[in-house]
């Protein structure tokens, strides 16, 4: 059974990766299968150069294809912050309440109207000897004052979906992968598969 990587250690995300390989009947294994494999760490500047930097770093040492993400929140009266900094905005790593209060206290004089903001998510796939392709996806909202709803992670309590009108933590995890930045780019990765792939067959 052909083999795909996916550079992660969070379930709920290769659960969503899962479905959509195993259909066309490839093996999805994660980082968590390597422990002998060290951090990549993200020193890029935007979230395709992470995704890129993991996804190819992986490929290269272990010789399979690799699917790597990058995805955080985009403010705009925050000039593009938490960006790339959002796991560790607040300073420590995935510290998703210091985060949340992070941004909250920054924008506490900010109107409404001046709180828009984004989700981003960039997708890269690494195959090898094969020019690295990347997919991305956004979801629109906006911040609100306070946290809203207690499903998802990270900022989802204090964002508010223009598509669903309600906090992103107020959604299910169905509701959340159908508009998500997540979804969205690994909608565009399932419908370009055939053609990434197609290449990957020939070599
Ligand atoms: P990573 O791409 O998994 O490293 O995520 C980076 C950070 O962005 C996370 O720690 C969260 O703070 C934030 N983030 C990414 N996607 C979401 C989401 O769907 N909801 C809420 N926060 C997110």
């Amino acid at each position: 059974m052909k083999e795909i990587i996916i550079a992660t250690k969070n379930k709920g995300k290769t659960k969503e990766f899962q479905q959509m390989f195993a259909k066309r009947g490839y093996q999805v294994l994660t980082l968590l299968d390597f422990p002998e494999l060290e951090d990549v760490e993200e020193t890029g500047t935007t979230f395709e150069e992470n995704a890129i930097l993991k996804a190819e770093t992986i490929s290269k040492q272990l010789g399979k294809i690799v699917i790597s993400d990058d995805s955080g929140l985009v403010v705009d009266a925050l000039n593009g912050r938490p960006g790339v900094y959002s796991a560790r905005y607040a300073g420590e790593d995935k510290n998703d309440e210091a985060n949340n209060n992070k941004v909250l206290e920054e924008l506490s004089d900010v109107p409404d109207d001046k709180r828009t903001a984004r989700f981003y998510c960039a997708l890269a796939i690494a195959v090898p000897g094969q020019q690295t392709e990347t997919f991305s996806g956004t979801v629109e909202g906006r911040i609100l004052h306070e946290r809203q709803g207690t499903n998802g992670f990270g900022y989802d309590p204090i964002f508010f979906s223009l598509d669903e009108n309600r906090a992103m933590a107020e959604l299910s995890s169905e509701e959340k992968n159908a508009i998500s930045h997540r979804g969205k780019a690994l909608k565009q990765l399932d419908e370009q598969f055939d053609s990434l792939f197609e290449k990957e067959s020939k070599l």
